[in-house]
């Protein structure tokens, strides 16, 4: 073997670090979870709830036509008449019993489809577990959501801001064809705490006048944004470079408030 091909061999073993050295230029996606959680899809399969109108009214009817549908069979629900002095929902039944069964749903969404009054959807919740069984099985007291309109919170559930939104926005955004002009349509009742609530943008990337004020998903995704979709300055080593900027920022400012403090101490000794 020549002396050549001998260094050549050598420096293949800085090829190695290629992966190593092209992972460096790009933007990190890793993050400190439980602490820090990312936003979520808008359309996230999570925790289900039971909504009410804006007059506080449930939504429920009791038609059991969410159970028929669940494929996983996890929800128990009866109906019963409405007392005529004090009715729970508009109509002439309620839902008296519902419980879903967590341990046994794969968060298809197929009840939240079915429902002809939108009373079950599903929020974004996704972080809970359970010790027992009986805890695993919700009940409506627990789905049904509190005065304000919110969610109730369980002591085992991680609930997070953004959890609650857009959860029965995306329903009927589109026909069931697929047909883009219902896209932005209403067709869905106001509930508590939330009045009607806005529909998605969709896919359109320009979308006429009333629907340029609903959300759009793009920008409720920052964090899964495409790598072309980042701006110039925190795409490869320009991202590299702005991001080392921003902790040594960070570093000096955590070095003058240390600087203040010894100054403080000093002052406060010198006093003494
Ligand atoms: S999300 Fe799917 S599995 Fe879960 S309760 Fe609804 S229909 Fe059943
Ligand atoms: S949640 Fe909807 S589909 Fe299920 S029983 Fe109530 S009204 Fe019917």
């Amino acid at each position: 073997m020549g002396i050549f091909e001998e260094m050549r061999e050598e420096l293949n073993f800085f090829g190695g670090f290629r992966v190593t050295l092209e992972q460096m230029a790009r933007p990190r996606v890793t993050s400190q979870y439980p602490d820090e959680k990312k936003p979520k899809p808008p359309r996230t399969h999570g925790r289900h709830v039971l909504n009410r109108y804006e007059d506080g009214m449930e939504k429920c009817i009791g038609c059991e036509l969410c159970a028929g549908v669940c494929p996983a069979d996890c929800i128990y629900v009866r109906g019963a008449s409405n007392p005529p002095d004090d009715p729970v929902s508009p109509g002439e039944r309620y839902g008296f019993v519902y419980e879903i069964n967590f341990l046994r749903c794969i968060h298809c969404d197929m009840c939240v489809e079915a429902c002809p009054t939108q009373a079950i959807t599903e929020s974004k919740l996704f972080e809970f577990s359970f010790t027992n069984r009986a805890d695993a099985i919700y009940t409506k007291a627990e789905l049904l959501v509190g005065d304000d309109g919110h969610p109730q919170h369980m002591p085992w559930e991680d609930w997070r801001d953004g959890d609650d939104q857009n959860t029965s926005a995306w329903m009927r955004a589109t026909s069931p064809g697929g047909r883009a002009s219902y896209e932005g349509r209403v067709s869905w009742s106001g509930e508590l705490g939330y009045g009607v609530r806005a529909p998605e943008r969709g896919q359109a990337l320009d979308p006429p006048g009333p629907l340029a004020e609903v959300f759009a998903l793009r920008e409720s995704l920052a964090s899964h944004l495409l790598a072309a979709d980042r701006p110039e300055a925190e795409r490869g080593m320009k991202g590299v470079a702005y991001r080392m900027r921003g902790r040594l920022e960070k570093a000096r400012a955590r070095g003058r408030a240390r600087g203040r403090a010894r100054a403080g101490r000093a002052q406060a000794g010198g006093e003494a």
